[in-house]
């Protein structure tokens, strides 16, 4: 899963990972710090790879999540 670590987002600027997610699971409410729906989430880990608020828990490491397959 993708954890967000809110302290660490400045919450002043729209979160450019929205339109990197290929499963839209990110959403930002106005300049919040982004919420990521785990349910949706594919372990793509684009998100990852651009912020470091967002923060994999026994996903990324992994490779592709295997509901990919
Ligand atoms: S999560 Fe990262 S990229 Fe997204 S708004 Fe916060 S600081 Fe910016
Ligand atoms: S890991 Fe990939 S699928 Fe999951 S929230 Fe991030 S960009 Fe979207």
């Amino acid at each position: 899963m993708i954890v967000v670590r809110k302290e660490l987002c400045p919450q002043n600027h729209p979160c450019p990972t929205l339109t990197s997610c290929p499963v839209g699971a990110i959403s930002q409410n106005g300049y919040d710090a982004p919420e990521v729906d785990n349910e949706k989430c594919i372990c793509c880990c684009k998100c990852v790879k651009r912020c470091s608020v967002f923060t994999p828990i026994g996903c990324c490491e992994k490779g592709i999540d295997k509901r990919m397959a």
